[in-house]
């Protein structure tokens, strides 16, 4: 049982807090154009995870649990991208 995890339902509501509370306590530290860390959210859990891209650069990759085991969007990647979205098309070659 994963958790928050509804096939073909797109994002849950626990994984779309998750967003809001990674983007509210800045958890995302930029490594280079290519590589993130997402820090604990404070109250949620420890974990750091890492989050980085390769060829073709329009998917992001992250080692969470989750996405390693449904290779899906999780909630790291979601705060990014919505991060990234920010900058418009800019964003989406470089980080921050
Ligand atoms: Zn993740």
């Amino acid at each position: 049982m994963i958790q928050g995890y509804k096939p073909g339902k797109g994002l849950t509501q626990s994984q779309k807090h998750k967003i809001k509370e990674i983007l509210k306590n800045q958890c995302l530290k930029k490594q280079d154009d290519n590589h993130c860390l997402c820090l604990p959210i404070p109250g949620y859990n420890k974990n750091v995870y890492r989050i980085w891209r390769d060829f073709p650069w329009e998917s992001w990759k992250c080692n969470c649990q989750y996405y390693v085991t449904t290779q899906r969007p999780c909630s790291h990647i979601s705060a990014l991208q919505e991060y990234l979205k920010e900058w418009g098309k800019d964003g989406q070659k470089r980080l921050f």
